[in-house]
């Protein structure tokens, strides 16, 4: 696990004040309800200790990157009730079952393969494992997702897993686009969000905007806001 720099407690409820007051102010100026927008705390790279401080504070969502890290976490910090834990990361198909056994939620989902597999490792004693189609909006090499063309048949997939829930659609817009070309991302994005809720009744959770494009984000209809270097401090690399 690569080592963090560490964050106070003071400053750590500053910061999620600070956040929460962001989301406030995005939702008012998009004409949004700020309770529609959810905070997805991002904890990668950080101590329990500061997921456990940010619980105190109130927070409940929290999302990891890496696997062995995260179930790490898990562990240490199972006896804090109704925490949600949201997987976000790269998903490899032989990690499939770790995830399946350990969240409530998986936001990288991007081919059938790991549809299938999903569907058969996660236990029956949990509810149905709640995903969203990860959305590769900018056809960007490096990352993960989906075109908005593969949208339906993987949404096709999911629906038809009992073991699976499909929420919607989670999606990382070039931060080094052009403001215009940013733009036209997020409303594509939206415009594929509306689609899909117009499919099936269960999708609610559009899964766009970090620590630095958040209000944009809001503009374009996000649920659920991703932040973790508003929150938590710079992570080390
Ligand atoms: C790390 C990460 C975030 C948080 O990014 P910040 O810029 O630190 O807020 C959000 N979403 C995903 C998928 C991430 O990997």
């Amino acid at each position: 696990m690569p080592t963090s720099t560490e964050v106070s407690n003071s400053a750590l409820h500053t910061h999620f004040a600070e956040v929460k007051q962001q989301i406030q102010h995005a939702a008012q100026a998009a004409n949004r309800n700020p309770d529609s927008i959810a905070l997805l705390a991002v904890s990668k790279t950080k101590p329990a200790s500061a997921i456990a401080e940010l619980y105190r504070a109130g927070q409940r969502q929290f999302g990891e990157n890496y696997l062995q890290e995260a179930i790490d976490k898990i562990s240490e910090l199972s006896d804090l009730k109704d925490i949600t834990w949201h997987f976000i990361g790269p998903l490899q198909s032989n990690k499939t079952k770790d995830v399946a056994q350990h969240f409530d939620w998986v936001h990288s989902i991007d081919r059938e393969k790991l549809v299938r597999r999903l569907n058969n490792q996660r236990p029956s004693d949990l509810k149905p494992l709640n995903i969203l189609i990860q959305v590769n909006i900018d056809d960007e090499a490096s990352k993960a997702g989906v075109s908005l063309e593969e949208i339906n048949a993987l949404a096709a997939s999911i629906v038809s897993s009992e073991r699976l829930q499909l929420r919607g659609i989670m999606a990382i817009p070039n931060p080094e686009a052009s403001a215009e070309e940013q733009e036209q991302s997020f409303k594509k994005l939206e415009n594929a969000y509306r689609e899909l809720q117009t499919q099936y009744a269960d999708v609610d959770t559009l899964s766009l905007g970090m620590s630095n494009d958040l209000a944009l984000a809001i503009r374009y209809g996000s649920t659920m806001v991703r932040i973790g270097t508003a929150l938590f401090g710079a992570r080390n690399k």
